[in-house]
């Protein structure tokens, strides 16, 4: 089968592979959409997570099944599935301990162009099918379907990790479609004041479009500075994070307010550190949490974040700014990835 490939730190290509052999709880599946995500970029061009040769890159996709294990119960040849782009393994320890995305080690639930051939390939192989995989709703296009595996739920767990709730000034630090999606996500968890940080106009109309009631641009200045003037000086209850590098938690922790919580789900792709204000960190005792994760992943997950998209909770076609037909434009819409024009949200190829 053809896949598109990272052949090496900074090298893409098609490859020729075997069709992926399906073990007795795992299903193979054909790609009916998929999608490039920046975390591709990161690992493909920063080498963020190591050489790899080889690799079929791509994490988002929904397909249709065209194999079964012997101990599937719940899905068939020719079912239309969700697949997140984390699959964790469910009988693992770490999920057990409530730490799904981490089965097997610290980020192993992401397999997809990690530890095994991601989605770019003219099949692709799930884990733990019964596990992982949701029947797409009738009424949820493909594409819309693709943004369900990684978008909608890595946005909505930054939401989830900064505890948005009622009332909250909420900070989004990037408004690409992962922080589009977090928009979307504390204004439905209530957040009262939602304020995007992105430069470029397309993104920035989509985040009104979501929630957002103001909106900073990094390049106009320090984003503490401008969302300080944006709060009377009080700062945010929470933010998430969506975007930005390794300085980017200085600004977020002089931004949030004593007792905030910020939540990052960007993938720090350089650098050897982190750095946190001493100062307006209450010199190590103003109460200011930080976390990020990984998304979760998982049937139940995709089934339920699903039920937002098909019952018109969440429009997810907002963030699908180029459409592709055809396998062989998975490359073009990779570029477009690596390249962020400034018309473009989100690239999707259906197959
Ligand atoms: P994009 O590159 O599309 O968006 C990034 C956003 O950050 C843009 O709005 C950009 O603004 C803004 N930005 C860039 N530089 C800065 C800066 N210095 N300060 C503040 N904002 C800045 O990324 P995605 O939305 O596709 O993904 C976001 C991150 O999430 C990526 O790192 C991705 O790898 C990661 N990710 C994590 C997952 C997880 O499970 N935790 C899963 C999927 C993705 P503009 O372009 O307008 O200038
Ligand atoms: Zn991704």
């Amino acid at each position: 089968m053809k896949g598109f490939a990272m052949r090496s730190i900074g090298r893409i290509g098609w490859v020729e592979k075997e069709r992926p052999v399906c073990g007795p709880l795992d299903a193979i599946v054909r790609p009916l959409a998929v999608a490039p995500c920046t975390s591709d970029v990161h690992t493909c061009w920063e080498g963020a997570i190591g050489e790899r040769t080889d690799m079929i890159l791509g994490h988002e996709a929904c397909g249709e099944v065209v194999e079964v294990g012997a101990l599937v119960k719940d899905f068939k040849p020719g079912d239309h599935v969700l697949i997140p782009a984390i699959t964790p393994d469910w009988s693992s320890t770490e999920t057990q301990s409530g730490y799904p995305m981490h089965s097997g080690g610290m980020l192993s639930g992401w397999k997809f162009s990690n530890f095994k051939d991601g989605v770019f390939g003219e099949y692709f192989h799930v884990n733990d099918a019964d596990g992982n995989l949701a029947l797409i709703p009738e009424n949820v296009s493909p594409a819309e379907a693709c943004m369900l595996s990684d978008m909608v739920p890595t946005g909505l767990h930054g939401v989830e990790l900064a505890q948005v709730t009622f009332g909250d000034d909420v900070l989004v630090v990037g408004i690409g479609p992962v922080g589009l999606m977090a928009v979307a996500g504390a204004n439905l968890h209530g957040a009262a004041h939602i304020i995007g940080v992105g430069s470029r106009p397309v993104c920035q109309e989509a985040a009104r479009s979501y929630g957002a009631t103001d909106l900073v641009n990094y390049r106009d200045g320090a984003i503490e500075d401008q969302v300080m003037s944006l709060t009377d000086g009080r700062g945010v209850d929470k933010v998430v994070i969506a975007g930005g590098d390794n300085d980017t938690f200085a600004s977020a922790v002089k931004s949030v307010r004593p007792g905030g919580i910020i939540g990052n789900v960007n993938y720090l792709g350089d650098g050897e550190y982190v750095r946190i204000p001493r100062v307006e960190w209450g010199v190590g005792m103003g109460h200011i949490t930080i976390t990020g994760g990984l998304m979760p992943g998982g049937r139940l997950r995709m089934e339920k974040l699903a039920r937002l998209v098909s019952l018109g909770k969440l429009n997810v076609s907002r963030l699908i700014t180029h459409r592709f037909q055809g396998f062989e434009h998975v490359e073009e819409a990779l570029w477009l990835m690596k390249d962020k024009p400034a018309d473009l949200i989100k690239p999707v190829v259906v197959l």
